[in-house]
């Protein structure tokens, strides 16, 4: 019989361990910076007015059925979503050399793409690396050592600066071996909200294209990180209008706040080339068998919530209202913080917390300081100095920059 004496105890997910202990807290004044996840100004989830708009015209909507959607999903969801990250007017669309396949959010898409790469990048026989930020979206390891690729990382994060160690990447990617598979968090690096500029993504596009990497795209926070859709995916814009084959795993829980829904894309696009859209038609062909195996069809609600919002001018323009409004308060709670440390001399410098971007800052604290923050001040993030900016309301923002002041002293 199955030997499940022989299974060890796993360890607990270290983020949905922190959660347990802020739950536990008791203390007013208890701080939860650990959620990867939106919350207004009352420290409450927002579910998006848009959202709500979408729901009300679903749920009146009398011919809404619950049946199963096709293996690829919602066609008038993928569609455009397909255009929202490559952008309307993109030559991979009309050119025919994309295909995309609706998945369980972000990290279905990205667990699709690592299994099609784990079945199908192969070069003389061999399975490639990929290479990963240091450090990275911790599921990320996991998601690509079930496939059994193998991970190396890249450097990403200066300590010193609390920025880009953009020496370090370079000098990884180049060393690589050829034809490497290379994680790019599209915008809104987590955990670190560290993103290259326009110039040094043109640089690693050049370095990723004298080397022949393959470029893999996660994108998390598409409008959510700068209020702006088009700026936020301005990287994979500039990849594709480079001729890369490349692909995407595209997320709508933050964007649209529609977390526990799973509404995601993942999307192949090939090399512009005269049989590119027969490689196309044939990856698609094989994602199908793949989704077909692992979840059979994706969920319905939320690809439709976001398939009414994408397909309806009116609610579109709300929507980019929304995250502006999303983003909007984060960028102010990033400004208030700084303000306040500066304004109580904290030693050392906190201009990184303006200068990162999107859901997370890494602060900079260690992790003595991150576990004095949590037993003397009830203020609960991650190990790695890591906050999320979301939890942070006019509230408590003096309180959090007052212990961060105590525990630097
Ligand atoms: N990739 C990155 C970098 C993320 O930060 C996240 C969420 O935190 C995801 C992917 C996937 O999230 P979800 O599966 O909820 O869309």
């Amino acid at each position: 019989s199955f030997p499940a004496e022989a299974v060890p105890q796993a360890p607990e997910d270290p983020l949905f361990g922190l959660m347990r202990a802020y739950r536990a807290d008791e203390s007013p004044d208890k701080v939860d910076l650990g959620i990867g996840a939106y919350r207004d100004n009352t420290a409450k989830p927002w579910v998006l007015p848009v959202v709500k708009k979408a729901d009300e015209i679903l749920r009146n909507d009398p011919e809404l059925n619950h049946e199963y959607l096709p293996i690829a999903g919602l066609a008038s969801f993928t569609t455009k979503a397909c255009e929202l990250i490559l952008g309307g007017a993109s030559p991979a669309i009309s050119e025919k050399r994309v295909t995309s396949v609706q998945t369980i959010s972000g990290t279905g898409a990205v667990h699709l793409g690592a299994l099609f790469l784990a079945r199908f990048y192969k070069i003389h026989g061999a399975n490639r690396t990929v290479y990963l930020s240091n450090p990275t979206w911790a599921n990320h390891n996991q998601i690509f050592t079930n496939v059994g690729i193998p991970i190396a990382t890249y450097p990403y994060f200066d300590k010193q600066t609390k920025g880009l160690d953009f020496e370090g990447m370079k000098k990884t990617l180049a060393d690589a071996p050829e034809r490497s598979i290379i994680l790019l968090h599209a915008c809104a690096h987590n955990p670190t909200g560290v993103d290259p500029t326009p110039e040094q993504w043109r640089e690693i596009a050049g370095l990723m294209r004298a080397k022949k990497h393959f470029p893999f795209f996660d994108c998390a926070y598409q409008g959510f990180a700068s209020g702006d859709l088009e700026r936020d995916a301005a990287a994979i814009h500039y990849f594709v209008e480079q001729g890369f084959e490349l692909v995407i795993a595209q997320s709508f829980a933050k964007n649209f706040g529609l977390y526990g829904e799973r509404a995601g894309c993942f999307h192949f696009v090939a090399s512009p080339s005269s049989d590119a859209s027969e490689i196309t038609t044939r990856v698609a062909s094989q994602l199908a068998i793949l989704q077909r195996s692992e979840i059979s069809n994706p969920p319905i609600y939320g690809a439709r919530i976001a398939s009414t919002v994408l397909n309806d001018k009116a609610l579109f323009a709300e929507w980019q209202e929304n995250l502006r409004t999303m983003s909007g308060r984060i960028i102010d709670m990033r400004k208030a913080l700084r303000a306040r440390l500066e304004e109580l001399g904290t030693p050392g410098t906190w201009n990184h917390i303006t200068d990162q971007i999107g859901m997370f800052s890494f602060t900079g604290l260690s992790e003595a300081q991150v576990m004095k923050l949590r037993e003397e001040f009830h203020v609960y993030m991650t190990k790695n100095g890591r906050i999320s900016m979301a939890g942070l309301n006019t509230r408590n923002v003096d309180y959090f920059a007052k212990a961060v002041d105590k525990v630097v002293r």
